[in-house]
């Protein structure tokens, strides 16, 4: 009788396991998910050895050690604590809130269903929480973490830059370390860095002429270089716009930083700026409208904007055609923000976490569509200081032609 019993809960394990080995890598067809440990539907103790072994936990609150090798794990329903312990492991927790922990090697480990612990440890591991609420620990090595649905909390904090962190949908909080790469996300304020940041807004770096027919928007390069060289003798130092942002959530920040912001896309950015901040070893931060791009004989192309980000610009989005948003359709205005967002990730293979106004005009609606589609912040035309508190309308301080030495002591309390 008992043996009966065992062997209907193997069958049934594994049956709802098909669908996850095809995922996993493993042969999709039926029944070719071969368990070589397997638990019943009640609470078990399995333990891998030093090879690589398939451990299907079953039903039941299961304890499972992969041990060496480079083991699958399944833990099935059930709240399972799931140890992947030495080796490349790939380990799902199943349904149920999990702790799965990946252990040393590069793991890839799945939460499932629940409000799981997802952790990495050492190794470059893929950490997936999946549904539910999860907590997800990268550890240390280059990891991507993926929040999945619900409110999650991803960890990535190992001193060492470019692990990659999507909270994926509804509001997750990220934990990170400066340089690492987040979408979706947003990390802590912390409470001792609530210092305003400048951010300088420049359109066109080239001299205006008596038929100019914005001339505010235009500064000639030898005034642009005298500012800079303004900033550098005032102990100023040039930080990107994600820079900022990650010192209002506990990164490091210089004593005077300054955001130096372009709008738009002209060439003589790339052509005049370029140069002059990568004397004093400063980045830009580039407020694209793709309606800029690579326009013949004034728009910035694609070798340009590359050698920006090079020299460690930051890219953000000013939108596909620089409309005005205030009172757009709801499709045209995610055209505007969130499409201009993919474009920009899919041909620079950068993040793309900030918006920038076209025209500084924004209303609820137009916020609530760049919050939406993933982006960290937002820049204004407003002027002041850009705050902590503010993340959605960042003030920015225009600079002119004629903005000159006591300006720029006047406008940045130097
Ligand atoms: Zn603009």
């Amino acid at each position: 009788m008992r043996g009966l019993a065992w062997s209907i809960v193997v069958v049934v394990s594994c049956a709802a396991l098909q669908g996850s080995a095809e995922e996993f890598g493993r042969p999709a067809a039926a029944n070719t998910t071969v368990c070589t440990i397997s638990g019943t539907g009640a609470a078990d103790q399995l333990d891998g050895t030093s090879a690589a072994e398939v451990i299907c936990g079953g039903g039941g609150d299961d304890a499972i050690h992969g041990g060496g090798g480079d083991d699958v794990v399944f833990g099935g329903a059930g709240d399972d604590r799931v140890y992947g312990g030495g080796g490349s492991d790939r380990l799902l927790g199943g349904s149920g809130s999990d702790l799965v922990d990946g252990g040393v090697g590069a793991d890839l480990i799945r939460g499932g269903d629940g409000g799981d612990r997802v952790v990495g440890r050492r190794g470059a591991d893929e950490l997936r929480g999946e549904s539910g609420g999860d907590s997800v620990v990268g550890g240390r090595g280059l990891d991507r973490l993926f929040g999945g649905d619900g409110h999650d909390t991803l960890r990535s904090r190992d001193q060492a830059p470019y692990d990659r962190l999507d909270g994926g949908v509804d509001r997750n909080l990220c934990v990170t370390d400066a340089g690492d790469r987040r979408v979706r996300c947003r990390r802590p304020l912390d409470a001792r860095h609530r210092r305003g940041v400048p951010i300088l807004m420049y359109h066109v770096i080239q001299a205006p002429t008596a038929s100019t027919p914005l001339p505010g928007l235009y500064v000639a390069p030898a005034e642009f270089a005298a500012q800079m060289r303004w900033l550098a003798h005032h102990h100023f130092h040039g930080v990107t716009l994600q820079e900022a942002y990650d010192y209002w959530h506990g990164g490091p920040l210089p004593s005077h930083p300054v955001v130096i912001s372009f709008d738009d896309g002209f060439r003589n950015q790339y052509r005049k700026a370029l140069p002059i901040l990568a004397h004093h070893h400063w980045p830009g931060t580039l407020n694209l409208a793709l309606s800029h791009f690579a326009q013949p004989g004034w728009g910035l192309g694609p070798r340009m904007i590359k050698a920006m980000i090079r020299n460690g610009w930051e890219l953000d989005s000013h939108t596909m055609t620089h409309a005005s948003l205030p009172g757009l359709p709801r499709d045209q205005l995610s055209y505007q923000v969130e499409h201009s967002r993919a474009v920009l990730q899919k041909r620079f293979d950068v993040p793309v976490d900030f918006f920038c106004y076209p025209a500084g005009a924004f209303n609820s609606t137009v916020i609530a569509a760049v919050r939406r589609a993933g982006y960290q912040g937002a820049t204004s035309t407003q002027p002041g200081f850009a705050r902590w508190y503010d993340p959605w309308t960042l003030n920015r301080i225009r600079m002119t032609n004629s903005t000159g030495p006591r300006d720029l002591a006047a406008l940045l309390h130097a």
